[in-house]
């Protein structure tokens, strides 16, 4: 079982590598593929040495090899941060397409809370292979309700229409199409939990950045980060709520 897990951080810190790739070069158009990863301030090309997840940005001190420039703090922080969310996936799931479901959505949700951080923009080849994992249970004949899922993004990208509606744009549209997603993977009632946490988050964040002034009133504050931190919460520990609160 341990060995399991470790195997699966393993994995995820290497996958988190490439995740830093896609969410640098995503929203400025780049192939994620191609060139290979290179300093974005001196391009020099990286070696195996300075790919190795969180240790080679530790041991060259957060800096570039050749050029001394510094190294975000995030590349690390996403090497970890995925790592332990395969782990956790792992943890959770009884078959190789549950894991290959958990672990692939855990690198959607990686993806989308970080560019959105940055450039509040939610991609849609990033939600593409968010459902097509939602799909990986069919794979092995595993439990896949149709209706649960239609109910769940009916209620997931409904109420995030009605807001965008509402507000007239003062949420995204990306934001509107990722809930789709997320309630459709989730189904009923996780949709539910799931705006519900992301709402309580969301509001208490806004509330904490306003109060500490460190965003203003009409500074945008991106919704993405708190819907994903709610898919995931409602995946892991919806249930246990769900039961907690109707008890
Ligand atoms: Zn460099």
């Amino acid at each position: 079982m341990y060995i399991e897990l470790i195997a699966a951080g393993i994995l995820g810190a290497v996958i988190g590598s490439f995740l830093n790739v896609c969410i640098h070069r995503i929203p400025r158009g780049e192939s994620i593929a191609f060139p290979p990863s290179h300093c974005p301030h001196c391009q020099h090309r990286l070696g195996p040495l300075d790919l190795v997840p969180v240790f080679s940005w530790l041991w060259l001190r957060g800096k570039c090899r050749y050029c001394r420039d510094g190294i975000a703090v995030r590349y690390p922080v996403v090497e970890l941060l995925t790592a332990l969310l395969f782990a956790q996936a792992a943890a959770n799931t009884a078959t190789l397409a549950g894991f290959g479901e958990r672990a692939l959505v855990a690198a959607c949700l990686v993806v989308i809370f970080f560019i959105d951080l940055e450039h509040q923009l939610i991609f849609h080849r990033v939600l593409a292979v968010w459902l097509l994992a939602s799909l990986l249970p069919l794979a092995d004949g595993g439990a896949f309700n149709y209706y649960d899922r239609l109910v769940g993004a009916g209620i997931g990208g409904g109420f995030l229409l009605l807001l965008y509606i509402i507000t007239r744009g003062g949420i995204g549209e990306g934001d509107v199409k990722m809930s789709l997603v997320a309630g459709w993977w989730l189904g009923f009632p996780g949709a539910i939990l799931y705006l519900f946490i992301s709402f309580i988050v969301g509001g208490a964040v806004a509330a904490v950045l306003l109060a500490a002034k460190i965003k203003g009133r009409r500074d945008p504050i991106p919704f993405g980060p708190f819907l994903c931190v709610g898919a995931w919460v409602a995946c892991y520990w919806g249930q246990a709520i769900w039961q907690w609160y109707w008890r």
